[in-house]
């Protein structure tokens, strides 16, 4: 429904998208994943028809963002990096003003301006000017604005960047409940965001698309390996034989473990394989207990960390918002709206 094909962007000599190519399908949530300055907003804007390539198509329902950009535009609601707010307009007239500019038919602003208010929890603020509200809320009018209309896609650039833990749970929640109707697709720079969110998860390192799967897959997909560690009590020798019995295993290795009488197996599989079952039943058989059996999994950080090379990036305040979100959404103390 979406096709980007070879899309590219140059500021200058700058290329800040090189021959991007992807297709977005109905109704997923797909998460632009890059560090800053990757190149996720001049996608968003091309592809929203704010800005034109400088080689290279975006169709939108099979209309050319340029060539039809109306056709086109009807099909998208956006909320860029820097909504653009008129500041001296109450919410209400704000998100009138929007209604008409996306031709909403007369009859039904209203109707429509009161659901979305009611979906994006800013009711109690319809009076009020937009440059008084707390930057939850005015993140929170850009998001109605950007539903007007109800378009198929939902597109949203870095829809949480500057909000505290609260709002940002709130604004995750509303993401997710506008996947069940649309196709959102949207940017973040925070990993743990997009795979909390996301069905979907593109990395965009350096204007190009370097990985594009779910985000199970995308953890899967290092080197198409998948480890397991068993904890056994027995004999190395004993263990060996039944491990030398399954199929399945490409590669291991068996040492001492720190707990006295056991062993620490460390075995290799592809990727689709699941032996536990069977590793299970073969050591019970030769009476070896199992006591510990776990995945060893790359994270998905690790594999970000790889594609991108930005390792410093790492360094970053991030992970500190990010933990205190999980805090939050452990409190449970979702509720109260003071302080948005
Ligand atoms: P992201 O949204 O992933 O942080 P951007 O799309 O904003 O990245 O930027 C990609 C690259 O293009 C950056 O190196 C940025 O400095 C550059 N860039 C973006 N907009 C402009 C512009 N209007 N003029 C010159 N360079 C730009
Ligand atoms: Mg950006």
């Amino acid at each position: 429904m979406i096709k980007v094909e070879n899309l590219v962007k140059r500021y200058g000599s700058h290329v800040a998208v090189d021959h991007l190519s992807f297709q977005i399908d109905t109704g997923k949530i797909y998460g632009f994943l890059g560090p800053n300055g990757a190149g996720k907003s001049t996608t968003m804007n091309i592809m929203t028809g704010y800005i034109a390539p400088s080689e290279g198509t975006v169709t939108i329902n099979g209309h050319d963002i340029v060539k039809e950009a109306e056709e086109a535009k009807q099909c998208i609601g956006y909320l860029p990096e820097m909504p653009p707010l008129y500041q001296d307009m109450t919410v209400r007239e704000y998100l009138t003003f929007a209604a008409e500019l996306k031709k909403i038919p007369k009859k039904e602003r209203a109707q429509q301006i009161h659901e979305i208010m009611d979906m994006t929890m800013i009711a109690d603020m319809e009076k009020r000017l937009i440059k008084n509200l707390s930057k939850g809320y005015k993140q929170r009018v850009g998001l109605a604005q950007a539903i007007l209309g109800y378009p198929e896609v939902i597109i949203l650039d870095e829809p949480t960047v500057g909000l505290d833990p609260k709002q940002i749970i709130e604004i995750r929640g509303l993401i997710k409940k506008l996947g069940e109707k649309h196709t959102v697709i949207l940017s973040s720079h925070i990993l743990s965001e997009v795979q909390a969110v996301c069905d979907e998860i593109m990395i965009i390192s350096k204007g190009r698309l370097v990985a594009s799967d779910t985000p199970e897959g995308l953890t899967g997909l290092m080197n198409g390996k998948a480890s397991l560690e068993a904890h056994i009590l027995g004999e190395k020798e004993e263990v060996e034989t039944v491990i030398r019995g399954l199929s399945g295993i490409t590669n291991y290795s068996i040492e001492s473990s720190h707990e006295a009488d056991c062993v620490k197996a460390v075995l290799e599989t592809d990727a689709k394989e699941d032996i536990r079952v069977p590793l299970f039943y073969a050591l019970a058989d030769k009476k070896l207990p199992v006591l510990a059996l776990s995945r060893l999994e790359k994270s998905l950080e690790d594999i970000f960390l790889e594609l991108t090379g930005e390792a410093a990036e790492k360094q970053e305040a991030e992970p500190d918002i990010e933990r205190q979100v999980q805090e939050k959404e452990e409190e449970g103390g979702n509720h109260d709206e003071s302080n948005l």
